[in-house]
């Protein structure tokens, strides 16, 4: 079986470490993009399994990323977990309504991380909250 291929959009470099070896380590493969516009390009190149972004990103932010994704047919279909610091409600809400599968807030633990991955990409219609537990009855 191959490896999943997961787009991380991070305008953190240290950050975008800590993803790449814990995703490595999780034999995931891994591939960045540090604004909005790369982003959008290297989904498309890559055609990645699974998307995780950062909502605070240079030169347009991670909701501008998720309205270019949806407007694509091959990029709308790919779940994108959003990841934000930010901690104001409307942020997940938002980000839920935009297409988003999951939102997760910084700081995040390894464990919710790669438990939110393995069941987006086993089951992609179902929606998770930042506390990686599942809400089944929700939109
Ligand atoms: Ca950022």
């Amino acid at each position: 079986m191959s490896s999943k291929k997961i787009l991380i959009v991070e305008d953190d470099a240290d950050v975008r470490l800590g993803y790449q070896v814990l995703l490595k380590a999780n034999h995931y493969d891994t591939f960045f993009a540090a604004d909005s516009s790369a982003a959008v390009s290297e989904a498309r190149k890559q055609q990645p399994d699974l998307i995780i972004l950062d909502l605070g990103l240079p030169a347009g932010d991670g909701f501008i990323v998720l309205e270019r994704f949806r407007g694509n047919m091959n990029l709308a279909v790919i779940p994108v977990i959003v990841v934000s610091a930010r901690d104001l409600q409307g942020n997940k809400e938002r980000a839920l309504k935009a297409g988003a599968k999951a939102f997760l807030q910084k700081p995040w633990n390894d464990n919710e991380l790669l438990e939110l991955i393995s069941e987006l990409l086993g089951q992609p219609n179902i929606v998770y909250l930042a506390t990686g537990k599942l809400h089944p009855g929700e939109p």
